[in-house]
């Protein structure tokens, strides 16, 4: 009989294993991972949601006034967002503790 999943170590665990619940990506916040992070220039935003469209992550959300900024709790700190947005109003800075 197959043991519970918490009690393999992770050299038996199986190539493909699942080792959370189904649908519980929302508590893992993997901006942890993040060394830089964008940063949103409302001057030169013209809410277009090109970021929001290309964000890997779905990291980008709107703030009350309908601009866009990164959630850190998921963004990873890929720059795709900061690529994609042709009025540069993005720009990726180095993450502080
Ligand atoms: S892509 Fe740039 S201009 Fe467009 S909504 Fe995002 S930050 Fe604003
Ligand atoms: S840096 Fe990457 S993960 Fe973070 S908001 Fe931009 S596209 Fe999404």
């Amino acid at each position: 009989m197959a043991k519970p999943m918490d009690q393999y170590t992770w050299r038996e665990l199986l190539v493909g294993n699942v080792i959370s619940e189904p649908g519980s990506s929302q508590e893992y916040k993997t901006g942890d991972w993040r060394s830089l992070k964008p940063v949103f220039d409302n001057v030169k935003c013209i809410k277009c949601g090109v970021c929001w469209m290309f964000c890997p992550d779905n990291a980008i959300m709107q703030d009350a006034d309908e601009f866009f900024c990164a959630d850190l709790d998921y963004c990873k700190g890929c720059g795709i967002c900061a690529r994609e947005c042709w009025p540069g109003a993005i720009a990726m800075t180095e993450e502080s503790k």
